[in-house]
């Protein structure tokens, strides 16, 4: 291809818009929402995660993340018929959230099975207690709706709760990424204070602290108060767990790991904000 000229869809021939580097491939946008939910709907089969009458809590910033989310899970549950709760989440963060809530309310007042919660300045901690709330099922998936980890894994989360094993898991990222997540998470001391300061105080072994998806028996995490409404919310459950003597089992979850300019928005205020969780909740409460 001469240089300059644009990349050609390989199914259609229009002009792409995405390159697929795993796959060496360049896509229109038709094309890659076609192959995007496409294999949504393969992860759905082979997991059995959507059946008729369920309800799927989603929370949603209005951010690219969550909303390709919303979007896709929308389409699935008007034709599988299950319901779908967005949960609202606004970190407060001044200006910085304003435009994409107002997406994400729009949308949901254009479909019709969408209803939506929260409240203004409330975090991921607030969002999941809504969702802990209205949920029926036996397990609970804490996640990001971050497309840096893998739906494939929800089946090894929640296999230890479903055999028997422990009623809460904890997923922690694949160590062959280690060197690119490490760097940029918390950065390397971030991460590895927390994962160390909760295993010394808490008598755990825990590989780490910080990956996203987390499963908990409906029943044990209703037994527990966590009082936060930010994004500590993970770390003060798992602690007062920990401190109650319940076995967390963890298990290898994979991930994909954008840098800062992709769109990360942890910064090591977070990290001293969830090390001072994990100090506290070990000495009061
Ligand atoms: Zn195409």
């Amino acid at each position: 291809m001469p240089s300059g000229a644009m990349p050609a869809c390989v199914h259609c021939g229009k002009p792409a818009v995405v390159a697929l580097d795993y796959a060496n491939i360049d896509l229109c946008g038709l094309c890659f929402t076609c192959l995007f939910e496409r294999r949504v709907w393969k992860a759905n089969r082979e997991f059995k995660l959507f059946k008729r009458g369920d309800r799927v809590v989603v929370g949603v910033s209005g951010g690219k993340d969550s909303s390709a989310m919303l979007f896709v899970l929308s389409k699935m549950a008007g034709q599988i018929g299950f319901e779908i709760l967005p949960v609202l989440v606004d970190e407060g963060i001044e200006g910085y959230r304003d435009k994409t809530l107002e997406k994400a309310r729009e949308f949901a007042k254009k479909n019709r099975n969408v209803s939506v919660f929260g409240k203004k300045n409330s975090g991921k901690g607030s969002a999941v207690k809504i969702g802990l709330e209205k949920a029926k099922g036996t397990i609970i998936i804490v996640q990001d709706a971050d497309l840096e980890y893998d739906p494939d894994d929800y089946a090894s989360v929640i296999a230890p709760i479903l055999d028997g094993t422990t009623e809460a898991v904890i997923g922690v990222r694949s160590t062959d990424r280690h060197s690119d997540w490490f760097i940029y998470y918390f950065g390397l001391l971030g991460n590895g204070a927390i994962t160390l300061l909760t295993n010394v105080l808490y008598g755990n072994n825990a590989g780490e602290y910080e990956g996203c998806y987390k499963a908990f028996s409906t029943r044990l995490v209703r037994t527990i108060e966590v009082k936060t409404d930010d994004f500590d919310f993970d770390n003060e459950l798992v602690c007062k767990l920990l401190k109650r003597g319940v076995r967390i089992v963890d298990v290898p979850i994979r991930y994909y790991p954008r840098n800062y300019a992709e769109g990360k928005k942890i910064t090591w205020r977070h990290g001293f904000l969830i090390l001072w969780t994990v100090l506290k909740y070990r000495f009061i409460d």
